[in-house]
């Protein structure tokens, strides 16, 4: 009772403040919840910006995950797949790198507010289920960031989305076994430059030879989740899940919390 009054006193003075908008909300976590506090997006962005998320939906082209503009009819390939080479299996994305969604990648990645990958990674998830048959996935490699970015940021915005799945692994009761994260296979040799404001042949030549295989030993025959914030051209994901294929993978999917939708 106590504690419940304590509740209300705290709600009444000291609304949430939206991470997106600025605006202060009242947030109430869902009823009988026993996941942490900061688990739920809500905690963070108020429901108008959490209603500007754009979920990406079906018809989409069966390889890049791109939407049609066209809403009716089934999912197919998509004329830029059609014609460049995808290294990658298929990649899947949450929703378009646009509104909340923009807002809330650029919070967290250039003004640190890192308490956001949670609740994101959480939406990811559902993404991962939704797309694939989790086990058939062995290993999920967060696309890695050069040691000199790293050291300037921080944290890997890419690994942090995905560094509370061993939670709710283990809450859906999933075989330990399978969607294994590993940060060490994978490496970036190459300080590229950022990929914002490249054209698509630039951004291929920027992430060129960018990444290495320090240890295919555990790579022969896996199947492979690459994960990332932002799906722009592909460029990035193409060129990893190139060397993960060269270095003995079986096959390499892509799921990124955002897309550009160009
Ligand atoms: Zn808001
Ligand atoms: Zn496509």
């Amino acid at each position: 009772m106590k504690s419940q009054l304590w509740q209300i006193f705290i709600k009444a003075f000291f609304p949430t403040r939206c991470l997106i908008c600025r605006k202060f909300y009242h947030y109430q976590a869902p009823a009988g919840s026993s996941e942490p506090f900061a688990v739920n997006l809500g905690a963070f962005i108020c429901p108008v910006c959490a209603g500007k998320i754009t979920f990406i939906k079906s018809p989409l082209c069966l390889l890049c995950g791109a939407p049609f503009e066209n809403q009716e009819g089934e999912d197919h390939v998509c004329g830029k797949c059609l014609t460049n080479s995808r290294k990658f299996g298929k990649a899947r994305s949450l929703g378009a790198y646009d509104l909340t969604l923009k807002a809330a990648i650029l919070s967290l990645k250039y003004q640190g507010k890192t308490r956001l990958a949670g609740p994101l990674g959480k939406l990811l998830w559902q993404s991962l289920l939704q797309y694939w048959d989790y086990a058939s996935i062995d290993l999920i490699i967060p696309v890695p960031l050069h040691p000199k970015r790293f050291r300037s940021r921080g944290f890997n915005q890419a690994y942090l989305l995905i560094q509370e799945w061993q939670f709710i692994k283990k809450n859906h009761g999933i075989d330990s076994r399978k969607l294994i994260v590993d940060t060490d296979i994978l490496i970036r040799q190459k300080y590229t430059l950022p990929q914002t404001g490249l054209k698509q042949k630039e951004r291929q030549s920027n992430v060129r030879n960018a990444f290495k295989i320090v240890n295919s030993v555990n790579l022969k025959g896996k199947t492979i989740l690459l994960v990332d914030d932002v799906f722009t051209t592909g460029a990035t994901v193409n060129e990893c899940a190139g060397i993960l294929l060269k270095g003995g993978a079986e096959n390499v999917d892509v799921l990124t919390l955002a897309r550009s939708i160009i």
